[in-house]
């Protein structure tokens, strides 16, 4: 039996939190009041354990379930962005130049929602649910570390899954995909000539030009060296050199993002972007170190039983119209790749939910919005539940 509607009150806490959250953003490992909220949310809420400090600022709460079962783990991502908020709203943030632009109040709200809703149908709950807040999404690779730090173990998960807010669909619908996020590495290059004059480039080796052919020449890695069939992005993002209109300065910093969906492909991307960087700062007389930065993200890889299960409780509960199958590939990267299988951790779904807003995520302007939290709290706390009763797809 799906848990179908939340009563007036409930729906109401739900708003307050979000509210809350979001006046109060927290940038990547810096999310202590909104942990500390987390935390005595979950307490109030009567579940039977509560970690703090998990990968930093990371939370894990445990439900035990009444009837002996398997482990699900739910996860919602706390940190915030540096961005100006815009929205105008009546909660906007307090936290001058920090926002949650990418929906993240939403995503805990709605976590802490589905435990208060499961820990009061402990009762009937055939299994037991772990609730993962993890730091530092954006960039910081908190879910990678909550994973070392054992955030799915003792007890052990069996499954995860996670949601995100998404405007491409309606708030009450859900978005669908195999492969929701792709795999994602930034780079760093540092080109190095010699400075100079502006009036005597003979003199210079100009690491602008140097840089400009490498913007250039490494898209070829994309168009002529990649299969057509198989996505692959290469965006240089920052382009740093120079200090006045006529000095030739002595280097130049690049930075940028690879993007594929496959970590083969994203190693060939990696390694054609260096052959073809050194190669064009030799043949200018310069020279060009590239790094990465951070830890390249693996792709999210749904596991497609369970994505079934998504499925059909998504038809059951919002109607098959409001199950959208997502159509193009996104390029976008979430860490929650490193807690799913293919990294040592557990098969899992992420998918989206619908929010209304004309904004796009990481804009000034975007709000999660109340619309989205009843369908989204609805999904989770139902996922969860026939996850543990064991009901796959069509039983
Ligand atoms: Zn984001
Ligand atoms: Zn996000």
């Amino acid at each position: 039996m799906l848990i179908e509607s939340l009563s007036e009150q409930f729906l109401q806490d739900a708003e307050d939190i979000r509210e809350d959250i979001h006046r109060h953003p927290e940038l990547g490992y810096e999310e202590e009041r909104t942990a500390s909220l987390v935390s005595r949310l979950l307490e109030e809420a009567g579940l039977d354990q509560v970690r703090s400090g998990v990968g930093g600022t990371g939370v894990v709460g445990l439900l035990r379930g009444a009837k002996r079962g398997r482990t699900v783990a739910l996860r919602a991502d706390m940190d915030a962005l540096p961005i100006l908020e815009q929205t105008g709203l009546p909660y906007a943030s307090e936290n001058e130049g920090v926002m949650h632009a990418c929906g993240h109040d939403g995503h805990v709200a709605v976590l802490l929602s589905v435990a208060r809703l499961l820990a009061d149908r402990r009762q009937s709950l055939p299994g037991d649910v772990k609730f993962i807040f993890q730091p530092a999404e954006e960039g910081g690779g908190g879910g990678r570390r909550m994973m070392q730090e054992g955030a799915l173990d003792d007890p052990h998960a069996d499954a995860i899954f996670a949601l995100h807010g998404y405007s491409g669909v309606e708030p009450g619908q859900i978005a669908l995909s195999p492969t929701p996020t792709a795999a994602m590495l930034g780079f760093r290059m540092e080109i190095k000539g010699r400075g100079g004059h502006g009036s005597m480039p003979n003199t210079t080796v100009d690491p602008i030009m140097i840089g400009s052919e490498i913007v250039v020449a490494a898209q070829t890695v994309v168009s002529r060296e990649t299969h057509p069939a198989r996505p692959a992005v290469i965006s240089f993002c920052a382009f740093q050199a120079g200090t006045k209109e006529n000095i030739i300065p002595p280097e130049a910093t690049l930075l940028g993002t690879i993007r594929a969906v496959e970590m083969d492909v994203l190693y060939e991307l990696r390694a054609g972007l260096e052959r073809i960087a050194t190669g064009v700062a030799e043949t200018l007389r310069g020279s060009v170190t590239i790094e990465d930065i951070g830890v390249p993200y693996p792709p999210v890889k749904n596991d497609p039983e369970l994505l079934e299960l998504v499925r059909r409780v998504g038809t059951e509960l919002l109607g098959r119209q409001n199950v959208v199958e997502m159509g193009e590939q996104r390029m976008g990267a979430e860490d929650f790749a490193f807690f799913l299988a293919e990294q040592g951790g557990v098969p899992g779904i992420f998918f989206r939910v619908g929010v209304r807003s004309d904004e796009n995520l990481h804009t000034a302007q975007f709000d999660f919005g109340s619309e989205a939290l009843e369908p989204a709290i609805l999904m989770m706390a139902n996922v969860a539940n026939e996850f543990l009763a064991g009901r796959a797809a069509g039983e």
